[in-house]
């Protein structure tokens, strides 16, 4: 117990940085606690239905059992949900977190130039698959200072919702190995896949030391087209302790100048981007 709690504390940096560092690796990086909770819950919320039903009749039991099972759909397909674990929606303190998804890709390179033009960092969560067919891609992308986050082995995006435990502890983990055999350093962030987060997500996540982000400015710029419209739309959430989710790699092709318009909204609010402790 003693090795399993030193090696999370490594795992997610808060041995690192000093005590301002340890202050607020606590406070932002956390991996779930009791990632099986759901399932004494679900349990006893069925047999109390139950008994309601039985005992008041099913007029009541009915719309209670209807609205208990609506509420655990809901807690899968609501990307800020907390019903199945903890998510990161929003930083403390005055920076912005750009957070880039679905690579890397094609656009990779110009992005990691954008970012330098205007001095910003950005966490890039990467698909495992994706990641090992162009290594050099992320060995740059950690080379030039950005994060490196855990976005799935294989981002099934149709499915990663109804995944079972097995698929889903490979998905995360595989893509987890996969980025760590490259980099030489395991992430410490995931982002779900379309923002879904079913009951078993979070027991890999806790295995690996994996903290779940979420966001709170977003643009849908991974299926609208239209620059001005994905930058205008994040630039109503730009503020303090946002968390952007952006997107590389669109079938559009606009990725790269809706990151730009962005990081030209920073500059004029006067905001700066940050990468969270532990890096990533
Ligand atoms: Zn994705």
């Amino acid at each position: 117990m003693q090795a399993r709690r030193g090696h999370g504390r490594r795992r997610n940096g808060a041995l690192r940085g000093g005590a301002d560092g340890i202050m607020r690796a606590m406070s932002v990086h956390r991996p779930p606690r009791r990632p099986q909770l759901w399932l004494p819950l679900l349990i006893a919320s069925q047999l109390l239905i139950v008994l309601v039903g039985w005992r008041f009749g099913w007029a009541i039991g009915l719309p209670l059992l209807l609205a208990s099972h609506a509420l655990c759909l809901w807690g899968v397909l609501a990307p800020a949900s907390r019903l199945y674990g903890p998510v990161l929606t929003q930083l403390p303190g005055e920076g912005v977190w750009l957070t880039i998804d679905d690579g890397p890709s094609d656009d990779t390179r110009a992005l990691l130039d954008l970012l330098d033009a205007h001095d910003a960092k950005a966490t890039f969560f990467l698909v495992g698959e994706r990641a090992a067919a162009r290594p050099a891609l992320v060995r740059e992308i950690a080379a030039r200072g950005h994060g490196i986050g855990n976005h799935s082995q294989t981002h099934p995006q149709a499915m990663f919702w109804a995944l079972g435990p097995a698929r889903m502890r490979c998905e995360i983990l595989d893509g987890q190995r996969t980025l760590a055999g490259i980099t030489g350093r395991a992430p410490v962030w995931f982002r779900s896949v379309v923002g879904h987060t079913n009951p078993f997500v979070h027991a890999p996540l806790r295995e690996a030391g994996l903290a779940r982000v979420g966001w709170n400015a977003r643009g849908f710029d991974a299926v609208k087209a239209d620059v001005d419209d994905v930058v205008a739309r994040i630039d109503a959430d730009l503020a303090p302790g946002a968390i952007v989710l952006l997107h590389e790699g669109a079938t559009h092709g606009g990725n790269p100048a809706m990151v730009a318009g962005v990081l030209a909204r920073l500059r004029a609010k006067g905001l700066r981007t940050v990468l969270p402790d532990p890096a990533g």
